[in-house]
């Protein structure tokens, strides 16, 4: 079994992004049980020649919800649990927000390893917006664009760290 990184955040912060950055070709989208969950979104990638399964969590259906941060929390934790690493991403061009430090308590209590990744810095010479993110209590913030694809190299060597 590869192991598996979870990719997880409030919506809009860029994780299907990163998830198609990361993910090369080999993407599959996986069809369950109408109604149960859908659009469970897995690739396989690989860094230094270690290979990984990366789980875009925006696809994945709780069974039941009726709001929004609702939603968002059945979400991450259904990601979290199976996750062997989490990605954790957060918009650098909003800050930290309130749905930001609810899954970020998820993933303390969890006690999942997991590198915050203080996306949308596509301007890498000024990273000042990572240091609100040191208040998530989850390490050290890392700077990245997953549209530019800058930062994925230090992402990578964090996450491959935990294999
Ligand atoms: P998700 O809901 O977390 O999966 O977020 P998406 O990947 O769908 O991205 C949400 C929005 O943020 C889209 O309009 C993206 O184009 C934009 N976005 C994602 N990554 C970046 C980035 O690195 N820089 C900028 N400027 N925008 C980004
Ligand atoms: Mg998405």
């Amino acid at each position: 079994m590869k192991p598996i990184v979870a990719i997880v955040g409030r919506p809009n912060v860029g994780k299907s992004t990163l998830f198609n950055k990361l993910a090369g070709k080999k993407v599959s989208i996986v069809k369950d049980t109408p109604g149960v969950t859908r659009d469970r979104i897995y690739a396989e990638a690989e860094w230094l020649n270690r290979t990984f399964s990366i789980v875009d969590t925006g696809g994945i259906e709780p069974k039941t919800h009726d709001t929004l941060l609702q939603y968002m929390r059945q979400q991450a934790q259904l990601a979290i649990e199976t996750a062997d690493f989490v990605i954790f991403v957060v918009d650098g061009k909003c800050g930290l927000t309130d749905a930001d430090a609810e899954v970020g308590t998820m993933l303390r209590r969890s006690g999942k390893p997991v590198v915050v990744a203080v996306n949308k810095l596509d301007n890498m010479q000024d990273i000042s917006p990572i240091y609100e993110f040191y208040e998530l209590g989850l390490g050290d913030p890392l700077a990245i664009s997953a549209e530019q694809g800058k930062g994925i190299g230090d992402l990578l060597d964090e996450v491959i760290r935990f294999f």
